[in-house]
């Protein structure tokens, strides 16, 4: 234990001693002109993004399913000097997504950067109820997949190409020790990159739900802790790989890179505020992915600045 404690406080020092590295000239590929969405940014790590992009200089949108929530969120930045403008987006209301894009199309035109960070858990310390399974597929999976396929034909056509960072977690790593998948045959599948497909993870989804419904899910091989939580960011990360996948095939110019992160365990409401890392540090990855230089990188997992496996 001391050992591992010793490795994250050394990952800890080194992530920030990243962060006092200035990005330089020919790696700022952005202007105040680069907008960039954040979905569940009225608070938490969220929150914590629209502050960090907006320091770098970017335009950014809060976004909160409550209105009044959100506007007083985006107030404090604002009133803080940062360029941050609000929306409001429920990412499992269609309207609220058509209507959020029709008002992106009118006053920004496009967007460059989409940070999917919007989701939920019902679950906290060991307790691991399936109660809310379905709400927690609908935001944290096809939530996040209809407002990335809503926002896809407004990403601005330039060539330092358009970003999408989903927040993910390590608990939907196929091979993680902390909520192990013991189920081999959705493991392969969810593994093997090359023949995966959108319907096959919808198809994962689905047959976990029905599981839950028929009272038979806790002999189903699925993650032990958190475990809707756990396959709804399995469902993430693998939908991530497809993107990226599909994505890598627009002509240059047009490219949009695809790439997920786990923050780390953070003091947030969602872990009712027993994480071990600020909401600041939690921020930290997401943002660096999202303004990497060079991104020919996608497609892949990220935790403290650094890849890690599915
Ligand atoms: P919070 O609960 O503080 O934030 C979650 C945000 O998502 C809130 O703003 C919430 O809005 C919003 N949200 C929920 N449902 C919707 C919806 N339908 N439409 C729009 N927004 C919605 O938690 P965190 O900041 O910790 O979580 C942020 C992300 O990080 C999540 O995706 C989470 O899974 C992930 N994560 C968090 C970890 C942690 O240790 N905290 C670890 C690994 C991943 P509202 O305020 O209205 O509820």
């Amino acid at each position: 234990m001391v050992g591992s404690k010793e490795k994250r406080d050394k990952r800890l020092q080194q992530v920030s001693l990243l962060r006092t590295i200035p990005y330089s000239d020919h790696q700022r590929w952005w202007t105040s002109e680069t907008v960039a969405v954040v979905t569940g940014a009225n608070r938490g790590i969220g929150f914590e993004m629209v502050k960090q992009l907006a320091g770098h200089g970017l335009t950014v949108i809060l976004t909160s399913r409550d209105e009044n929530v959100g506007v007083e969120a985006a107030k404090v930045l604002q009133e803080g000097g940062f360029n941050v403008d609000f929306h409001r987006l429920d990412i499992l209301d269609t309207s609220s997504i058509q209507d959020f894009c029709q008002w992106i199309k009118e006053k920004y035109g496009f967007i460059d950067v989409l940070i999917n960070n919007a989701g939920v858990n019902y679950n906290v310390g060991t307790h691991n109820s399936v109660e809310y399974s379905h709400m927690v597929i609908s935001t944290n999976y096809n939530g996040t997949k209809n407002i990335i396929k809503a926002m896809i034909p407004l990403m601005r056509q330039a060539s330092p190409g358009a970003r999408i960072v989903n927040v993910t977690s390590r608990l939907g790593r196929l091979k993680g020790r902390h909520s192990k998948l013991e189920n081999e045959a959705v493991r392969a599948k969810l593994m093997d990159v090359d023949s995966l497909t959108e319907e096959a993870i919808d198809e994962t989804v689905s047959e976990f739900l029905k599981q839950v419904e028929e009272g038979t899910w806790e002999s189903g091989g699925w993650p032990h802790s958190f475990t809707d939580y756990s396959v709804s960011k399995m469902a993430v990360n693998a939908y991530t790989r497809v993107l990226a996948k599909e994505l890598s095939e627009r002509p240059e110019g047009e490219k949009i890179y695809a790439n997920c992160f786990c923050p780390g365990w953070v003091k947030t409401a969602m872990t009712g505020y027993a994480g071990n890392i600020s909401a600041e540090d939690g921020a930290d990855t997401g943002v660096w992915l999202a303004l990497l230089p060079d991104q020919a990188i996608t497609g892949k997992f990220f935790a403290e600045r650094r890849e890690i496996s599915f």
